[in-house]
C-alpha cells in the first residue's frame, strides 16, 4: 500500500469518524475495574446514557456490538415460542427478525418495500386481530440504516395503545441515537437498543439497552436462557458503578468524553439540529443531481444518512470503488435487496459543513469519473443552502 496524504473520508453510516478528543481520552492506562476510580467512571457514563436515551429508567452498557444488544433485548424479556411482531423496513429489521427466529421465537415479519417506514395502521390491525394477546413484543427499527428512512415511533405506541394490547415495544436506535431526537420514556418504549459506533462517535464495541419498568417486570418471568446478556446480573453491580465482568474500560473513557461533548458542550437539541441541516443540504444536492432518494416519504427522511438510487444500468459499487480509489472516501454500499442499486452517504456523528462539502464534492466528481448520468451543481446547491442558514 502506498501512502495517501490527508485524511481518509469515512462517510459510511457507521462506524463514524471518531473525534481526536475521544481518541485521546481512550489513550489511558486500563485501570482496576473493581477499584474506586472505576466506580466514578461507571456511574458517570450510565447517568450520561440515561440523558441520551431521555429516560429515568435503567440503562445497561455491554461490551458488544449492536447485534448483541438486539439479542439482549429479546432474551431478557421473552420465552421460547413467544410471538413477536416485526416490520420489514429494510436490511437491519430483517437481520433482527432472523436473530429472533434463531432464538426460538415465533416471528411475524410484516412485509415492507424498503422505501417507507413502519405503517402503524398495519401494526394496529395485527394487534387487533390478536385477541388472545399471544404477541408479546412489537419490534421496530427507528432509523433503518439500509434505506435512510426514519419511522414514527410515537405512532407505533399509539397503535398499541389504541387496541389496549399488552405487548412490549422494542426499538432499535443504533443509527439514530444522539443524531435524531429519540425519547425512550415520553414515547413509551419498553426496550431501546443502541450501539457506540454511530451517533456516539466512538469505535465499535459497546451495545446498550434502555429498559422500562414494564420490561424489567417481564424479565422476571422470561424464560429464554441468558447469562452474559442478563440484565439482572448487570443492574446489581451497576448501581454502584461496577460491572459483573470486565467492562470495555477504554471505550468507557471514550464514552465519557463523547457524552461531555454531546450533552454538556453542544447540547442534544443542537446536535439534532446540526444533523437535520446537514441532511437537508445533502438531499438538496441529490435532487439537483437529478437522482432519486430511496426514501419516498418526506416526513420519514433520515437525518443521519441518505440512500441514493443509481440511474438504471449503473452500478453503485463501481461508483463507490472509483470514489475510494480517486478520493480516498468510503461511502456505504447497498445492503440486501438494494445491493448495487443504491449508495449511502453517512452524515452523522462528528461532522460539519466543510466535511459535508468535501463529501458531496467527492460524490459529484465520482459521477463524472464513473460515467454516471447526472446534472452538475449539487455541490453548489448545498453550498448555497449551508451559507444561508446557520445552525442556530
Ligand atoms: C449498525 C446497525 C446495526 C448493527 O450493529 P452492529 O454493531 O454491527 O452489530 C443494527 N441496526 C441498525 C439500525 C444499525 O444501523
Amino acid at each position: 500500500m502506498s501512502f495517501r496524504s490527508g485524511r481518509h473520508f469515512l462517510q459510511i453510516p457507521g462506524p463514524t469518524n471518531v473525534p481526536d478528543r475521544v481518541l485521546r481520552a481512550m489513550d489511558l492506562p486500563t485501570i482496576d475495574h473493581r477499584g474506586p476510580d472505576f466506580a466514578e467512571l461507571g456511574r458517570e457514563v450510565i447517568a450520561g446514557m440515561r440523558r441520551v436515551f431521555q429516560t429515568e429508567g435503567d440503562v445497561v452498557i455491554y461490551p458488544g456490538s449492536g447485534t448483541g444488544a438486539w439479542e439482549a433485548a429479546l432474551v431478557n424479556t421473552l420465552s421460547p415460542g413467544d410471538h413477536v411482531l416485526m416490520y420489514e423496513t429494510g436490511h437491519f429489521a430483517t437481520l433482527w427478525s432472523q436473530l429472533a427466529r434463531r432464538l426460538g421465537l415465533e416471528v411475524r415479519l410484516i412485509d415492507g418495500d424498503w422505501r417507507r417506514g413502519v405503517d402503524a395502521a398495519v401494526i394496529e390491525s395485527c394487534l387487533r386481530d390478536d385477541r388472545e394477546h399471544s404477541i408479546k413484543a412489537v419490534c421496530v427499527v427507528h432509523n433503518e440504516t439500509s434505506t435512510g428512512v426514519t419511522s414514527n415511533v410515537p405512532a407505533v405506541r399509539r397503535a398499541i395503545d389504541a387496541v389496549r394490547h399488552p405487548a412490549l415495544l422494542m426499538v432499535d436506535t443504533i443509527s439514530s441515537l444522539a443524531s435524531i431526537d429519540y425519547q425512550h420514556d415520553a414515547w413509551g418504549v419498553d426496550v431501546t437498543v443502541g450501539g457506540s459506533q454511530k451517533g456516539l462517535m466512538l469505535p465499535p464495541g459497546l451495545g446498550f439497552n434502555a429498559i422500562s419498568a414494564k420490561a424489567l417486570r417481564a424479565s422476571q418471568s422470561a424464560a429464554l436462557p441468558r447469562s452474559y446478556w442478563s440484565w439482572e446480573e448487570m443492574l446489581g453491580p451497576n448501581s454502584k458503578g461496577f460491572f459483573p465482568y470486565t467492562p470495555a474500560t477504554n471505550l468507557l473513557y471514550g464514552l465519557r468524553e463523547s457524552l461531555r461533548m454531546l450533552l454538556d458542550e453542544e447540547g442534544l437539541n443542537n446536535v439534532f439540529a446540526r444533523h437535520h441541516r446537514l441532511a437537508e443540504a445533502t438531499r438538496r444536492a441529490v435532487r439537483t443531481w437529478n437522482l432519486e432518494l430511496l426514501c419516498l416519504n418526506e416526513e420519514e427522511y433520515s437525518d443521519s444518512l441518505t440512500a441514493v438510487l443509481m440511474p438504471d444500468g449503473h452500478d453503485a459499487d463501481a461508483l463507490r470503488k472509483a470514489i475510494l480509489e480517486r478520493f480516498d472516501m468510503s461511502l456505504g454500499s447497498g445492503l440486501g435487496k438494494v445491493a448495487g442499486k443504491v449508495f449511502r452517504i453517512g452524515h452523522l456523528g462528528d461532522f460539519n459543513d466543510l466535511m459535508l462539502m468535501g463529501t458531496l464534492a467527492g460524490v459529484e466528481m465520482g459521477f463524472a469519473i464513473a460515467g454516471v448520468p447526472h446534472t452538475a451543481g449539487g455541490v453548489m446547491e448545498a453550498m448555497g443552502y449551508l451559507s444561508e442558514r446557520r445552525n442556530n
